[in-house]
């Protein structure tokens, strides 16, 4: 399931590749990843250009001149392809947008997803993105908004990265290493959490998150152009490693079970106190 390192790298990719770019033609055979009829959808859009392609969480915004956007969630794994007028385009797809260049895209879902076009002016109607939190590779996130994010909540720390109205776009995956590089027990009590290991969260965020990026994403997901990312599971420090050693203490790493969630933990770095 692509999770914010995946979707940055393809929203990048997209912008450098389609900003400019005139829609031609659109072809849909899913109508129900949609969020507005067919034909509806298609008159909207064709014939407006991409502006920018930028990314929130898990979501890929693309922006539509003069006032539309195209809002992009590819669920729990779907192709986003890049086509040129000479790429053989992939057996499967549900999503076809071609541009006048005759370039474009193509989108396979593999569960659910999304493709929402929404008028520009009622983007703070959007429920599924207009709650989304800060975007913690931003520069607005800062280790001060980070602070004042936390408080002095009771929640358990896991569980407050999880929900996607605090901070945007951290799942399952890259939770476990941000949590052990912390030194933190998924159920820690946020509001016991001293200054020293609140700074540590934060850099943890951006520098399990930032490297992922910086490999083009995991190994199992493709970006824009088909490729794979080049962050293999051996690169975990403790996700989905239960009973291997720990990379600082040798302890076998457990796998337990935290709300409705599993989470990989070394029970000596990473305890409840
Ligand atoms: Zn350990």
């Amino acid at each position: 399931m692509p999770e914010l390192p995946e979707i940055s790298v393809i929203a990048r990719q997209m912008d450098k590749e389609i900003a400019g770019k005139r829609i031609l033609e659109i072809e849909v055979k899913q109508p129900k990843t949609l969020n507005i009829p067919v034909p509806q959808f298609i008159e909207t859009a064709k014939g407006k250009t991409i502006n920018k392609v930028t990314s929130k969480g898990k979501w890929i915004f693309v922006k539509l001149d003069p006032e539309h956007l195209m809002l992009i969630n590819l669920g729990m794994g779907a192709q986003l392809l890049y086509f040129m007028p000479s790429t053989k385009l992939p057996e499967k797809y549900q999503f076809k947008l071609t541009f006048s260049d005759k370039t474009g895209f193509t989108i396979h879902f593999s569960w659910f997803g999304y493709i929402h076009l929404i008028p520009e002016s009622e983007t703070a109607k959007h429920k599924q993105t207009a709650k989304l939190g800060i975007s913690p590779l931003s520069e607005e996130f800062t280790l001060e908004h980070f602070r004042k994010l936390l408080g002095r909540r009771k929640a358990g720390v896991k569980g407050f990265l999880l929900d996607q109205k605090n901070i945007a776009g951290i799942g399952n995956v890259y939770m476990q290493d941000i949590l052990f590089k912390a030194g933190l027990h998924p159920n820690r009590k946020i509001s016991t959490l001293t200054e020293a290991e609140i700074k540590d969260l934060y850099k943890a965020i951006q520098d399990i998150l930032g490297h992922s990026v910086q490999l083009g994403g995991l190994v199992y997901e493709t970006d824009f152009y088909g490729k794979k990312g080049r962050l293999t599971m051996d690169e975990f420090l403790v996700g989905y490693k239960t009973g291997e050693p720990c990379r600082a203490c040798k302890t076998p790493i457990e796998k337990i079970k935290t709300g409705t969630t599993s989470s990989y933990i070394c029970p000596k770095c990473q305890t409840l106190e």
